[in-house]
Parts: C-alpha cells; structure tokens; sequence
C-alpha cells in the first residue's frame, strides 16, 4: 500500500481527532516527531504486530519495554485470564501482592521493601515525596534528558545559567512547584559536585536513569555513578535510581547490579507488569517504613497491586529467569546493532548505534553520544527518513530520534536478519 491513502490508519487517526486530543492517549505515538500517520494496531504476537490495514511490522517498541518476553506469550496470557476469572479488582490485599513484591526484593539486592503503584509516573512521584519527607529537605537535583514520567516537580528543564533552578516544561506547571528542581548535565561530574558543594546541605535526593532511555540510550559513566553516590551519602541526600525503563531490561538486577551500585530508593514499571499497569518504587526498610500507614508520608492507589496486573508481571518475571535469558537478549540485540551499523556503512551514512541487555539506541551521527545535548545533535531529517524507509519495509521503531529500542526473547536470527536486510535496502536509498 501506498504510504497512507485509503488506509484504516488515515480513516481511523481522522476519526480519533474528534474524540481525543490529537487522537491519541500519550503523546509520541501521534508522530509529530516523524511526521505522517501512526499506525492503529489490531493484534500482536511475538516480535510483531498488525496494524488496522493488516499489514505486519517486527515490533522494536515492545509497548516501549514491557513486552520483554514476546507480544502475547502464552503463559502470561494464561495467567491474566486465570485472574481475571477470579476477579478483577478487590481494593484488599491479596497473596499475589506479597509474592511479586518478595521477588522484586529477592532480584534487586538493594529492595528491602516495595510498595506497589500503577505507572511510573506514580513510582518516581511517590519516591521523591518519601526522599523529601525523610530528609526534611526540599530541592531535588535531576538531568537533562532524563524522563521520570509527568510529576509536576519533575517537568523542568534546565534553567539559564549554571546551578539556577529549572523552567517548566509544559503549561499548567507552576513556576513555584519546579522552583525546588534543579536541572544539570547528564555524565557532567565537576557540575555535580559544584551543586553539592553549594547547596548540598538542602538537598533531599538526586534522581537519575543510570542506562538513559529516554534521550535515545545513552550510557552514564561509571565515575558520574560513583561520585554520585558518594555525594549522597556525603551530604544525607537520597539516591533515586529510576529503572522504570532499564529494571529488567538491561539485565535481571537492573542499571545498579551492571554498574555495582546501590541507590536508596528504586522505581520500577514496565517489564515488571509484562504489559499491564504495575509499577513499584522501594528500596531501604527505614525510608520505607516512613511510608503511610507506619510512617508519615502519604500514598494511596484504588487500583495497586490490581491482581490481574500483579499476575502478568509476576509470570513475566518467571520467565525472564528462565537459565541464559539476558545473554541471549543481549547477543540478539547486539546483532541488530551491529547489523545496523555495517548496513549504514555499506551505505557511506554517518551512524552508529549502541546496545545494553535488551535496549538499544540507533545514532544518526559519527559518535554515540554522552549527554542530551550531543543526542540533539544528530540528524533529524536523515533518521525521519529512515524511520518512515523502514515502516514501509514492514519494521516499527520508535518514532521520535530521541528514543531508544527494545527487542525481545521473540526476536530470533530470521527477525534480526530480516530487519538488517530492510536496513540496507533502506540505508542504500537515504541522501
Ligand atoms: C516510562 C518511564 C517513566 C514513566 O512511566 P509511566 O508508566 O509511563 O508513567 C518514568 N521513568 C522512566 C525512566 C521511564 O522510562
């Protein structure tokens, strides 16, 4: 088919214009950054999808993470149906609650307890109130390019000049909830240190994604990591690593465990709901227990810990357990990677790309980049041509540049190599 003439994609976006604002429930997937129609998906399984004109597309978006074992696996599917028949919501504890929030704290060694929420926004919110109602304290340092989900204090961007605290960046966002946020340099180590040297004494917790993915991927390094937390320890502020993204996704003990360091406090979501809304935050038992009802700090959810949430990501979980998984994730991934690059160089396109576990990044530029100002740096125009070269050729990535990819455990040899052959065939038709 043509690109997007009589398609059930045109007819269906024209349609959902009406009812919602720009036709879709988050923003990126409305492809303002690509341009062009997105895709109505009907069903998914494995490493694909189908979108509403039939047409098949390996998937490297995977529901931007969670679909880490496969659209659709069979046992997940199963274990939703089996709790759904059980019900579907209580609004009182149950087992499954324990269960998951035991093995998220037997996986990642620095969760002594969780408390379970139902997006990431929710995580991140709710572990900056605990790091600022533990420390008394208020300002909160985060990075540049860094996403924690859409807490008002968090929607900021840096402000004009070095160590001054952020803008908003999205109307409705007060000047004075943002004005305790301050924004620095992703990987800027002497920038860090400055911050704490002048104002380290009113700050209640630092926030970071120790594998960035939401300025591309983007790797910290191990000193930024490092000095980090010894400044929080240093000066009593709480380390927030926000493995939202990269918990369960970069390997089974997350960003800390590749890096061997262990933040305070830990947000999780994505794969550990396995596609259905479940997120978590916790970490050390003693800002845990300043938690409402034991401590303090308040926190509620109608739907935490909804049981037929819990059993996806619990069966997900299981699975991503299962002996070799995360080497094998890694070498597929690595394949794409590497496939990419040699189809692009082939092609004499400047493009590189990079891989951590199940997440990659694709680089319109000679370099892979270190912080969100040299990620904004690529070029645009060459990977929205890509993008759209490669929608055609039946392979979905993500549509904005500043995205990463995820692959998952159905993405063997056959899909790997199919996508690279696209590639090519792409690459050799770019300017
Ligand atoms: C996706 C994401 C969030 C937000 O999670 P939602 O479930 O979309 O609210 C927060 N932090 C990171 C690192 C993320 O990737």
């Amino acid at each position: 088919m043509t690109p997007d003439h009589h398609s059930q994609n045109d007819i269906l976006f024209a349609r959902a214009q009406h009812s919602t604002p720009g036709g879709v429930n988050s923003p990126v997937r409305a492809f303002r950054s690509v341009g062009g129609t997105p895709r109505f998906i009907t069903r998914a399984e494995g490493p694909y999808f189908w979108d509403a004109d039939g047409k098949r597309y390996i998937d490297y978006i995977g529901s931007w993470g969670p679909a880490i074992v496969g659209h659709a696996h069979p046992q997940v599917v199963k274990a939703v149906q089996d709790a759904a028949a059980r019900g579907l919501s209580f609004g009182a504890p149950t087992e499954g609650e324990i269960e998951i929030a035991e093995e998220l704290c037997r996986l990642v060694p620095s969760l002594e307890q969780v408390r379970l929420v139902s997006s990431g926004t929710e995580a991140t919110m709710s572990a900056l109130r605990l790091a600022r109602g533990a420390t008394g304290r208020d300002k909160i340092v985060k990075f540049e390019g860094c996403y924690h989900g859409h807490a008002d204090s968090l929607l900021v961007k840096a402000g004009s000049g070095l160590l001054t605290f952020g803008n908003p960046t999205s109307a409705g966002v007060p000047e004075d909830f943002v004005k305790h946020t301050l924004v620095l340099d992703y990987n800027n180590v002497p920038q860090l240190e400055d911050a704490f040297a002048s104002m380290g004494d009113s700050i209640a917790c630092v926030i970071v994604e120790a594998v960035a993915g939401n300025m591309n991927l983007i790797r910290a390094t191990p000193e930024f990591l490092q000095r980090m937390r010894e400044l929080c320890t240093e000066y009593g502020a709480v380390l927030i690593f926000d493995e939202v993204m990269s918990g369960f996704r970069v390997g089974l003990g997350g960003a800390q465990e590749l890096y061997g360091i262990v933040p305070d406090l830990t947000a999780l979501g994505k794969v550990i709901g396995g596609g259905l809304p479940v997120a978590a935050f916790g970490g050390r038992a003693d800002l845990m227990e300043k938690m409402a009802p034991v401590g303090p700090v308040y926190q509620a959810g109608t739907l935490s810990g909804n049981p037929v949430a819990v059993a996806a990501g619990m069966t997900t979980l299981k699975l991503v357990q299962e002996p070799g998984f995360y080497d094998r994730l890694a070498a597929q991934t690595n394949k794409l990677a590497d496939g990419l690059t040699a189809a692009a160089q082939e092609a004499g396109i400047p493009f590189c790309a990079d891989a951590v576990g199940g997440m990659f990044g694709m680089y319109f530029s000679s370099h892979v980049p270190a912080s969100y100002g040299q990620m904004m740096a690529g070029d645009k125009a060459r990977f929205n041509s890509f993008f759209h070269g490669m929608l055609e050729e039946g392979v979905y990535f993500a549509p904005a540049m500043f995205e990463a990819g995820f692959v998952s455990a159905a993405h063997d040899d056959a899909v790997i190599a199919e996508t690279v052959e696209a590639a090519r065939r792409v690459f050799a038709r770019l300017v």
